[in-house]
């Protein structure tokens, strides 16, 4: 039996025993390592396989919720890796929220920011199954608890990241061959600025069938840097520049800003909704990237579209590659935004040579579906799973 929203918020506001039936009783993290397609790199670190943890929470009532934590090759995108992850989820998160109820999310978000400092990865994860549980107890989409799906599918792009021009130019064509993706992220920093612009180059001129195309310089590049190569990145008719300086020069990024043809996309910068409001009102980028482990919950996720937006910067749906468990949290918040200019960048789970979950996400026609409910709309595969676990 399908709910509305007024049913389910008089459900969870008034039905005690719903409350009690909904406490959660136990949370296990898993580390899963799953090989990736081709090398992926970016200015700080390259891999081939992909580490996650899988977080699984089962309420009172037996139903399980899965969430997923995402880092980029150890504590390097962030403070997280997979090890610390787990450890913080059974050590610290876990004791903190036996008994609490999932129908009270912001009690969850509360006891979790009382028992550790940031570690976003490690709670979004858990708010993720958190509120996949309480939405498969309700028979509805975790979209709906959210505030309602406004869309069914979200732009997507596909990064190049590989370094090697000749194989990206050939990655170029087989997306656009298959009507997966017409807007690329061409990853740069980890090669000399003047070696990245003769490889996009190479790809403007071999590939003209892309369409929007967004460069991220991951940190890499200095001030003296942007207002060197910035007017040759207006000459490739690059749409958007991602976080070219470190994420702690604010003032460095509004001084490019300001200068820039090209619009900046603040990433790095800006985990906080304080560092969020600044990085807006600065004027440190006109774009903000959206991110699970940045906002380190899916509702504290959906409030910092809202502060981004009203500190002036447009929106993006940004990744750390995760799977498929991780993009449909994410996908959960997007479908409720009003406004998503510039899609999302959820490729994550095409970049794995094999999945965990029994319903992959669906791409067609440059665009990926928001998966239907009940819950994430994503189901484990145990068996997958099983041979995809990092042995303890
Ligand atoms: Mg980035």
């Amino acid at each position: 039996m399908a709910y509305s929203t007024a049913e389910v918020v008089d459900t969870v506001t008034q039905d005690q025993d719903f409350i009690s039936r909904t406490a959660i009783r136990e949370i296990r993290a898993q580390i899963v390592t799953l090989p990736s397609i081709r090398a992926h790199r970016l200015s700080n670190t390259e891999f081939s396989k992909r580490e996650f943890v899988l977080v699984r929470v089962r309420l009172a009532n037996g139903i399980e919720g899965i969430g997923e934590a995402a880092v980029l090759g150890g504590p390097r995108w962030a403070e997280e890796s997979v090890e610390s992850i787990q450890a913080v989820v059974t050590r610290y998160l876990s004791p903190a929220l036996i008994g609490c109820p999932a129908a009270r999310p912001a009690e969850v978000a509360a006891r979790m920011s009382r028992a550790a400092f940031r570690n976003n990865s490690a709670k979004g994860a858990i708010e993720t199954a958190t509120f996949d549980a309480l939405a498969r107890s309700l028979d509805l989409s975790v979209t709906t608890l959210l505030g309602g799906a406004l869309r069914e599918s979200v732009p997507v792009l596909w990064a190049l990241a590989s370094g090697d021009a000749d194989q990206e130019v050939e990655e170029a064509r087989a997306k656009l061959a298959t009507r997966e993706h017409r807007d690329f992220k061409i990853k740069l920093g980890f090669a000399s600025p003047e070696a990245d612009l003769r490889r996009l180059q190479k790809l403007r001129d071999e590939v003209p069938e892309m369409r929007r195309l967004i460069v991220d310089v991951n940190q890499a590049w200095s001030e003296a840097d942007c207002r060197r190569y910035l007017p040759i990145l207006k000459e490739l008719q690059v749409d958007l520049i991602e976080q070219p300086l470190p994420g702690d020069d604010f003032e460095g990024m509004a001084r490019v800003a300001a200068q820039s043809p090209i619009p900046l996309m603040v990433d790095e910068a800006a985990f906080s909704h304080r560092e969020i409001t600044r990085a807006g009102t600065m004027g440190c980028g006109s774009v903000y990237s959206l991110k699970l482990v940045k906002s380190g919950g899916l509702m504290a996720l959906s409030q910092a579209a809202r502060v981004a937006e009203s500190s002036g910067m447009e929106l993006y749906g940004g990744c750390l590659l995760e799977g498929s468990i991780g993009a449909a949290a994410h996908l959960a918040v997007f479908a409720t935004l009003p406004r998503l200019p510039w899609g999302c960048e959820h490729f994550g789970p095409r970049l794995h040579v094999s999945e965990i979950v029994r319903d992959p996400l669906v791409i067609e026609d440059f665009h990926l579906r928001v998966p239907q409910g009940p819950g994430l709309g994503v189901h484990l595969d145990e068996d997958r799973l099983r041979d995809a676990l990092r042995p303890s």
